[in-house]
């Protein structure tokens, strides 16, 4: 047992050594010599897969041993789980783990009870919005790669909860896991933690081109692949990997294209290398797996997957659902799977090595930039930090591509050579400072102008910048915009400005809602009984303060994404004719009107127009006019317009799955995965959630518009129709059964207890278990189908 593992609760040395630590790594060693494990504070910045975890669950421990708590706070939802099992190997040794995402109404107390909590830094906000109790007793702190506060979308996230976190907490231990970056001193000056900076890898990585019959790698040495003009290098090189066997096997490889598109079709390709390769043994248990992967869901991608999966190949990207994924990940990991076609999503977090990685494209396309931009050195430098498997493989190997001499040397000094880019922090921006400005007052972490401005003294921003102003700008900026909406309260009457949130302000932050969001939603709710635009409150002095009905923050079920450019697939949408919602009594509210409100909202990633959308979504905007909330803006009004269209689309696809269209229908139609199709859907449902919070706090809005928001709501959980709601609640029935089920005559979960079995069992083609588990489900006293002929139930569902 390494001696530097004094400190840790007992036995964990002995576990530690069991499972293939037989010493401490080099960063390791000199983490712990920078007192990891005795409560300093630490950046790590070190590349992938040279055991940056065992650094953390080294400081987590020693911390709990000495009676403390710790938070290890995870960049992507998918990541909670994974680093949740990690952790619950300490269980043997008293040390109890808990999580918290977005996904599961946890209980606050029940976490509090936990010694180790894993989170995202949404999350983390949060729960420190909403009081969590526990983040008092926090002792260790860890975040997991920190160099994400680059993002521009929740990098502000992270650095000013790690701030808050700091400040109620003064003696807290943090430590920051990083990628190598060009300056990893800037994070540890912001955190006054310790620097361990190393470029050291448990397993060698060569990192080359290659180009006509060879790659040359970064050490000067080469290997022939040769490639006759024409002929696909990706899967000569895939074929060259596998051909080559170590330790009686061939090596399996990772590639990383620009698209999801891409990686679908580069599966397919690419399952023409690995079919000829597989033993028997392996075709067999790759049909297994293909049946379990059609089994996730009855969609064009699911069949998709299944049919590359049953050639060795598969393709794993966001667009996919979370249990193909897992499947994919651990297939591979098993060395089943030969080759996964991925987009770069894959490269961040999830442990999948492969021998070989080939970096296909390194251009992709951005939206915003509007054309192909080459991809940040740090991101290749993360796929390629993918090769190589300790233990299994002798080295791995790490590949771009170029089909000239030109492109060779551009790629040797633009990534191979290179050094990461700097992080930079993205804070400074009104979107970032919106939110967080108000979530700073109301959680009470300042009272008044210059309060505020110390405590962004605490962040990497200021940490870096040489524009001390700006800072302040931004954020004077931004209390203009929450004082006009009425989300805080300024009292300039005394020494120093006086901050407070409002009722409304308070509830806006604990609902995570962006203030924007927030303000857009008001205005759309309000336009139902003021008629068309007119919002008397434009000041906001008219609001009634919060009640207890927001303080369930676990309530909010917030959904985070990244966006990675990805979404730019070029599907045309096929039109279809989705009929309109169902007309409603009272106020002309109708769920595509509610839909379109929430999807202009900041808070929902909008899908792009593609060619020949902005004709047909300006044709639907003329059609259903009357059912948007607020001002329809002017077609010349450019930007604007287009928005408003995007978003039209997004409600257009929400209001497809709330009238039971099809889930590949609906993918095709809007060119998405099933996994966006969830997305949206899980992001709008949270919205309207909060709709119907704020409704209930101000005044000025219909009482009936919060029933209708309910409605509309419960029809994109379930996924039906308005007469389905009853039944679709019930558990394991969902939005077919439902359907199906209510043409056989039963209508309701009442129905369900007094139907005729041999019905239920014919709605649901005969299915025994599942017809028992429903009829149960439903509150039936005897669920049993014992003795129900299955040759009745097929008449009786027949008439
Ligand atoms: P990172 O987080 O830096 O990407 P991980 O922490 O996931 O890397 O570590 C990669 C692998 O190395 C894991 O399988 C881990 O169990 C193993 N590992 C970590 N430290 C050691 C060590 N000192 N000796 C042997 N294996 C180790």
């Amino acid at each position: 047992e390494p001696s530097s593992l004094a400190g840790l609760p007992a036995g964990v040395g002995e576990a530690l050594e069991a499972e293939g630590v037989a010493e401490l790594y080099p960063p390791q060693e000199a983490a712990v010599e920078a007192g990891v494990a005795d409560g300093e504070s630490l950046v790590a910045a070190v590349p992938t897969a040279s055991g940056k975890t065992l650094i953390a669950e080294l400081a987590m421990l020693s911390s709990i041993e000495r009676g403390g708590k710790a938070l290890y706070i995870v960049p992507l939802r998918a990541l909670a789980s994974e680093k949740k099992a990690e952790f619950e190997r300490w269980e043997e040794f008293g040390v109890t783990v808990g999580v918290s995402t977005g996904n599961y109404d946890s209980d606050g107390e029940w976490l509090a009870s936990r010694d180790v909590i894993v989170a995202t830094s949404e999350k983390v906000d949060s729960l420190i919005r909403n009081g969590a109790p526990w983040i008092d007793d926090l002792t260790c702190v860890v975040s997991d790669e920190v160099h994400l506060v680059d993002d521009s979308h929740r990098g502000p996230t992270l650095e000013v909860t790690l701030a808050k976190l700091r400040k109620v907490n003064p003696g807290l231990q943090t430590v920051a896991l990083s990628a190598t970056v060009g300056n990893a001193d800037v994070i540890a000056d912001w955190l006054d933690a310790e620097l361990v900076e190393s470029d050291w890898r448990p397993i060698e990585l060569r990192t080359g081109v290659h180009f006509g019959n060879a790659i040359n790698f970064d050490d000067g040495s080469q290997r022939e692949v040769p490639v006759e003009r024409g002929a696909d290098q990706t899967a000569k090189l895939v074929a060259d990997a596998l051909d080559t066997e170590e330790d009686g096997q061939g090596g399996s490889s990772l590639v990383f294209v620009n698209s999801r598109r891409n990686a679908e079709s580069s599966a397919r390709k690419l399952g023409e290398v690995t079919a000829p390769r597989l033993t028997g043994d392996e075709r067999d248990r790759l049909r297994d797996l293909a049946e379990e992967i059609r089994g996730v869901s009855d969609t064009d991608t699911s069949e998709d997957l299944a049919d590359a999966v049953e050639q060795g190949s598969a393709f794993h990207h966001a667009g996919l659902a979370s249990e193909h994924r897992s499947l994919i990940e651990d297939a591979f990991r098993d060395r089943l799977i030969k080759c996964v076609s991925a987009t770069p999503t894959l490269a961040a977090g999830v442990n999948t090595p492969a021998r070989r990685v080939i970096v296909r494209d390194w251009r992709r396309y951005d939206g915003e930039f509007g054309g192909m931009k080459p991809l940040d050195v740090l991101e290749v430098h993360q796929m390629c930090g993918r090769a190589g498997r300790p233990g299994l493989d002798p080295y791995g190997e790490a590949v771009l591509l170029a089909n000239d001499a030109d492109t060779q040397e551009e790629l040797f000094d633009r990534y191979v050579w290179a050094e990461a880019e700097p992080v930079r922090s993205k804070l400074a921006a009104e979107p970032a400072l919106r939110t967080h400005v108000l979530a700073t007052v109301a959680s009470g972490f300042a009272a008044t102008r210059e309060g505020l401005l110390s405590f962004l003294d605490n962040t990497l921003y200021a940490a870096q910048t040489d524009d001390e102003g700006r800072l302040a700008a931004v954020t004077d900026t931004v209390l203009d915009y929450l004082e006009v909406n009425g989300f805080v309260e300024r009292d300039r009457d005394g020494g120093s400005e006086g901050l407070a949130a409002t009722g409304i302000g308070h509830t806006v932050s604990r609902l995570y809602l962006d203030p924007m969001s927030a303000a857009e939603i008001l205005d759309g709710l309000r336009t139902v009984v003021d008629g068309a635009g007119a919002t008397p409150d434009a000041e906001g002095g008219d609001f009634v303060p919060a009640d207890d009905a927001a303080a369930d923050g676990e309530d909010a079920g917030f959904t985070t994404y990244t966006r990675t450019g990805d979404e730019a697939g070029d599907a045309d949408g096929d039109t279809g004719e989705a009929e309109s919602g169902d007309p409603n009594t009272g106020p002309a509210v109708t769920p595509l009107g509610l839909y379109h409100l929430v999807s202009r909202t900041p808070d929902t990633y909008e899908l792009y127009l593609k060619s020949g959308d902005r004709e047909e979504y300006t044709e639907v905007c003329y059609e259903r006019e009357t059912e948007f909330l607020g001002d329809v803006p002017s077609e010349y009004e450019d930007v604007r317009f287009e928005d408003w269209l995007a978003a039209l689309k997004t409600a257009r696809l929400l209001e497809d799955w709330a009238n039971e269209v099809d889930e590949d229908r609906i993918a095709e139609r809007y060119g998405v995965g099933p996994g966006d199709i969830r997305g949206k859907v899980d992001t709008a449902e949270w919205l309207l959630r909060a709709a119907e919070t704020l409704a209930g706090d101000v005044e000025g809005i219909d009482g009936d518009v919060v029933v209708q928001v309910r409605e509309a709501r419960k029809r994109l959980e379930y996924g039906v129709r308005e007469e389905l709601l009853d039944l679709a609640g019930v558990r394991n029935v969902g939005r077919k059964r439902a359907r199906r089920l209510y043409e056989a005559g039963i209508e309701s979960r009442a129905d369900l207890r007094e139907a005729d079995k041999a019905v239920v069992l014919g709605a649901l083609r005969g299915r025994e278990r599942t017809a028992e588990r429903i009829l149960e489900n439903a509150g039936r006293e005897d669920p049993s189908l014992d003795g129900v002929d299955p040759d009745r139930s097929a008449s009786a569902a027949a008439t």
